[in-house]
Formats: C-alpha cells, structure tokens, sequence
C-alpha cells in the first residue's frame, strides 16, 4: 500500500553526505528556482533537469490574467534572469520521467520516456500540477500551459460565448480578459459566492458585483451537472445546469476552472502522497525516510513549523521554497521564512492573501469598506478562536499589501483589531 501521513510530524531523515550531482524533474518554475538556489549557494556539481512540456521555463500567471495580450511566453529567463542553459550541464525539456526509486548502486534513479536511466545523489521534484477536467466534460478545455492559452485565445474570437465553470482565481482572471476582448462571458459557480473555498462567504460575497461590473454573467449557486457537444448547429458545446437553475447553457468555448491537483499520478508507491496527490515534505523539502529525494512547488505539501500543513499550488511557494530545498541539500543554515501568499488581477482588481486563514472557522475584520466608491481599497482580516489574525486579504490597497506581507512573516499574529480595522491608520502599526 502506498505510504501515507496526515498531519502527524513527518519523522526526521538524517543530513546527506555532500552531493555531487543533483537530477531536477520539472521544468518549471520550482525546478528552474531550485537549479538557481543551487548554484547561489555555491554548488558545483552536475545538475540536470528533465521536463515534458518542450519548453524552457515560463511563467503560469500571465496565461490567464494577459490571454489576450500576451501571445507569446513569459520566460523565466527574461523574468528572472533564470536561464537554464548557464544554470544546469544537461537540460532535456520534452522526456518526461515515469518512475523513481532505488539504483542498484544506491542512492536515487529515474526512468524517462525514452527509457533513459538517471542515477544522482539527489532528486528534487518539481513537478507541478495539472488542471482538473472531470470525468465527462472532454467538450471542456483546461488552462494550465502556453499551448492552452494559444488553444483559447484562437476559439476566443470577439462575439464567442464562453461559458466558464468555477469563479475561483483562474475562472475570474480568464472571463474578464474574455469579456475586455470582446467575448460573452458566463461564469457558472457551484458555490454561493466567487472564491468561497478560499475567502469564505461574508468576504466572497463582496466579489460577486465585480463580474457585472466587468460584463460578465455570474451564475452563483449553480451547480454544473454536465458538458456536452451540442445537439444544434452554431455552438461547440453546451454546459448543463443542475437545480434550481436548470438550463443547458450553449456556448462556443467551456472552460473548466475547477482547480489543480499535483501531477504525481506517476510516482504512486514511491513517494508518500496525501489524497490530493501533494508529496509530503518537511519545512525544508525533504521526502520522509528517503535521505536523497526531496520535493518542492505545486507537487508537494510542505509541514511548516509555523503554518503547519501549506500545500502548494501557488507561485510564490514555487518562487521561494526552492531556496531551502538547496540549502538542505547542501548542509547549509535554513534561511528566513515566507508566509504563505496568492495574487491576482481580476475583473478590474489586485488581490493579494498572505497567510492561511480557514474561513469555515475564523471570524473577519473587514478595514475599509469593500462596496464603496472611495479609492484606497480594502482588506479583510481573518482572526481564529484563539484571538490571532491568521490571513489577511488585500484588494486593490499596495500600501496594506507591504504591511500585510511584513506582519504575516513570522505566522498568526496578534493585532488591535479595533484599530486594524480603521483604513487611516497604518495597518503596520497594529501590531500587539
Ligand atoms: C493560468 C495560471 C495562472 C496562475 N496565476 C497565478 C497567480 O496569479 N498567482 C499565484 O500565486 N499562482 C498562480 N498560478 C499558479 C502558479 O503558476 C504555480 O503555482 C507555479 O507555476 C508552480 O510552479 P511549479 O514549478 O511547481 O509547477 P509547474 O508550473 O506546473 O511546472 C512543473 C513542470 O514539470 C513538468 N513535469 C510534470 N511532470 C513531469 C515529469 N514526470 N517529468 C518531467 N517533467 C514533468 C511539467 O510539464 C511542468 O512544466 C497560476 C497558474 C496557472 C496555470
């Protein structure tokens, strides 16, 4: 049976001999981050990194928020200065690796596609995650790469209706880039407001007007029962509604924005993994019990001793945990922590969360009034049973974003509410 761990503390692994050569899979953010750290930190062993996509790392966020005006990828390379090709001694981007485990010399292996095996004192997995597309909806398209995004923006043709299901992060960014390019736009979410798993219902429900506002059509409250190719002429596909809603919504593109889950189907039995498929690591990227294998970004969940369990799936765990992960490897002092963060520009707006706030239990402080008129923009503090502030959700306020970024660094803090929640004083100075 495959080795599985639930919140308990994952048990410690003893430190590595220093490694000669380290294989990354993944050639993504994560993976191109953690060849980065490496060499940062001085290592000058062989490193190689394995991908599947047949590109040179970009950057996901842009796909989605720029669709339209950003036709061509945002290399890592450009962005960060991240380039592979100086970075690591073999880059091979379209073989993707099927299997790890033991070599017979010891130490770590992989096996590629093209039937390569790949011994290394060190693994690294970043693998990331892959868009989910439930069974039946094969009419619906996923967005998770560049092909994706040329795929949707050639069917996006001006006067297309898209009908896009799930108004979390990536459903938001596309219908408002959709509907600024000309597109008819419908959102369809199965929960009562946009991004409730995320910010809950009192918080979320402050989003809902932002669709209309952008031209978009929310359908809130509306599960989706099923996509299928349309019976009629004129439309690709259509999208039917369970109750009380009902209709079968015909459109010429279906987006299913229904979340991620990490692309780790392939390592089933030799990594522990929780049901989502994340790998579960310590604070420092280590896989439990298997001293040479470490796992970090969007295909890991790591346990940190301030957050506890933070699973990954957004970019600044893949932009930053690499870091410690290099560190590990090399036997060097862990460096300072992050907290937990997620941005996005949607319909018109900046959000940015730090933290991890659980909104099914923590009460919300809201700082600045989210349905006025003023500029300045608002924030809403998620406070748990125990007093603390565990998340703090910024929208369209950078001022609060730098604070909010500083204060949430060290875990759940203490605030004076009452003057946390006055948008004229600095939020820096709340702190207790
Ligand atoms: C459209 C879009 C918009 C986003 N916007 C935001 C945002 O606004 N804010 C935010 O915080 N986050 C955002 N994200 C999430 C963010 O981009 C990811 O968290 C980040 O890209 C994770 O990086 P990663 O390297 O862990 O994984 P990935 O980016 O998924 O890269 C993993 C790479 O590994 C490769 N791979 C997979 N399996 C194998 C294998 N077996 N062998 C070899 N290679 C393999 C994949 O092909 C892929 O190239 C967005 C994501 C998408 C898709």
């Amino acid at each position: 049976m495959e080795p599985t761990h639930g919140t308990t503390p994952l048990p410690t692994t003893s430190p590595l001999p220093r490694p000669r050569s380290v294989v990354i899979v993944g050639a993504g953010l994560a993976g191109a981050q953690t060849a980065a750290a490496l060499r940062t930190h001085g290592f000058t062993g062989h490193v190689t990194v394995l991908g599947a996509e047949g590109l040179a790392p970009y950057d996901r966020p842009p796909l989605s928020k720029e669709l339209f005006s950003r036709t061509s990828p945002a290399w890592l390379a450009d962005e960060l200065g991240v380039d592979l090709s100086t970075l690591a001694d073999e880059v091979v981007l379209d073989d993707a690796v099927t299997s790890l485990g033991p070599a017979p010399a010891g130490g770590p292996a992989v096996v590629t596609t093209s039937g390569r095996r790949i011994t290394a004192d060190v693994v690294v997995l970043a693998c990331g995650s892959v868009p989910v597309r439930p069974a039946g909806w094969e009419s619906a398209v996923t967005l998770h790469t560049a092909a994706d995004a040329d795929h949707l923006r050639t069917a996006l043709t001006s006067g297309a209706h898209l009908v896009c299901i799930g108004a979390g992060w990536i459903g938001a960014e596309v219908a408002g880039a959709a509907a600024g390019a000309g597109c008819e736009v419908t959102v369809v979410e199965a929960a009562s407001v946009p991004l409730h798993r995320q910010l809950g219902p009192a918080v979320g429900a402050h989003l809902a007007g932002w669709y209309a506002a952008a031209g978009v059509t929310l359908l809130a409250g509306t599960p989706v029962v099923g996509v299928s190719a349309s019976p009629g002429a004129g439309r690709t596909a259509q999208v039917l509604l369970g109750a009380p809603d009902g209709r079968a919504l015909p459109a010429d593109v279906v987006l299913a924005a229904v979340g991620a889950r990490p692309a780790t189907d392939w390592l089933a039995g030799a990594v522990p993994r929780d049901a989502r498929g994340a790998i579960l690591v310590d604070s420092r990227g280590r896989v439990p019990e298997q001293p040479a294998v470490f796992a970090v970004g969007d295909c890991a969940t790591r346990t940190d001793p301030v957050w506890e369990q933070v699973p990954g799936g957004h970019w600044s765990a893949a932009l930053l945990d690499p870091d410690a992960v290099a560190r590990e490897i090399l036997g060097l002092e862990p460096g300072p922590g992050h907290a937990p963060y997620v941005f996005s520009t949607q319909l018109g707006h900046d959000l940015a969360l730090f933290g991890l706030p659980d909104p099914a239990a923590d009460e919300v402080v809201l700082r600045g009034d989210p349905d006025g008129t003023a500029a300045g923009g608002w924030a809403a503090l998620y406070v748990s049973g125990a007093g603390l502030v565990t998340g703090i959700f910024v929208v369209d306020s950078p001022k609060d974003v730098a604070a909010a970024r500083k204060i949430m660094a060290g875990g759940p803090v203490k605030l004076d509410l009452a003057r946390a929640a006055d948008p004229q004083v600095p939020l820096r100075t709340t702190l207790v």
